[in-house]
């Protein structure tokens, strides 16, 4: 049987400061900090988890704060991932609107497409974030202090990847990844994979004129997507190798394992394993209240954690 991308897994951004992002993340659009560790190919640079209870993949947004290491701003542009959409409940945007104002966080009202209406907003490093209506959306959120679950927001909806030709993003998601397209408005074709519905969308956006993304502070990363097990995986490996694409050898992430490979629009992707999870080295009720560090990074700890600076999070 062909293997399938069951959803999105997870996005990944570069940015700034640790303590504003836990902030914003947990305290503004009140997702679960899920785990605390460090980038595994950099110790010395954190990889916070924020997603819904248990971390489930299509719930989870990560990020490397960079800030104080070298990293130079980055610029949003074409070839990359330019939005980052959660999903949140349908008539809930004017429970939003009020906990933006509240909390001094600037927010524009998004155009409507696929009959979803949002709101646009920015993180504390500058990326792109939308709150989206997700139509359909049957996933479980995670209940923070002062959101309704009524309008807490279910995961990630979406991402937007802006490129310079979409004929060729779009045929190599159908053709290769198994993506089916879910509607087109304008210069933008949404792409869904096989469980469909929020948390299943890769929008891609045409654009001559948007300017020649880089990478770093403020920009996003790469977008994951999840297949059930190492059996899946190995088959999409086997599948790229063979279509002339350059794709990386398994790397063990703990809570899942990833191959990552480009689109030809030059966007970052990657795919990973559905488990092991989060609840791998933590109880679901410790889940990302203490820095936890792969197996082979325990013997540095202490330089670790020396090296790391300190989050206050003001929520806790
Ligand atoms: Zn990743």
């Amino acid at each position: 049987m062909a293997p399938s991308i069951r959803s999105l897994h997870h996005v990944t951004a570069t940015v700034a400061e640790p303590s504003p992002d836990v902030r914003f993340y947990t305290g503004v659009l009140g997702l679960r900090l899920v785990k605390r560790t460090v980038n595994f190919d950099n110790p010395g640079v954190y990889h916070l988890y924020y997603g819904d209870e248990r971390g489930n993949p299509s719930t989870l947004m990560t990020t490397f704060p960079y800030a104080g290491k070298g990293v130079r701003v980055g610029t949003i542009g074409a070839g990359q991932i330019t939005v980052t959409s959660f999903s949140v409940p349908v008539g809930s945007l004017e429970f939003w609107r009020d906990r933006l104002g509240a909390q001094d966080q600037a927010f524009t009202t998004g155009t409507e497409r696929f009959g979803e209406r949002s709101l646009m907003l920015e993180d504390p490093s500058g990326l792109n974030i939308e709150l989206l209506e997700g139509t359909g959306d049957s996933r479980a959120p995670w209940i923070s202090p002062g959101v309704e679950p009524e309008a807490a927001v279910r995961g990630v909806h979406g991402v937007t990847l802006v490129v310079r030709r979409a004929s060729d993003s779009i045929r190599f998601a159908t053709e290769v990844l198994g993506l089916e397209v879910a509607g087109r408005t304008g210069r933008r074709t949404r792409l869904a994979a096989a469980n469909g519905g929020p948390g299943s969308y890769l929008e891609v956006l045409e654009s001559e004129h948007a300017p020649d993304a880089v990478n770093g502070l403020g920009t996003v990363h790469h977008v994951a997507m999840a297949v059930k097990g190492d059996e899946e995986q190995l088959a999409f490996q086997e599948r790229l190798r063979s279509g002339g694409y350059q794709v990386t050898d398994v790397r063990d992430r703990q809570y899942f394992r990833s191959i990552y490979f480009r689109e030809p629009g030059g966007i970052l992707y990657e795919i990973a394993t559905e488990g092991p999870g989060f609840t791998l080295d933590e109880d679901l009720s410790e889940l990302g209240t203490v820095l936890k560090l792969p197996p082979w990074e325990e013997e540095n700890r202490d330089s670790i954690e020396a090296a790391l600076p300190p989050i206050q999070d003001e929520n806790e």
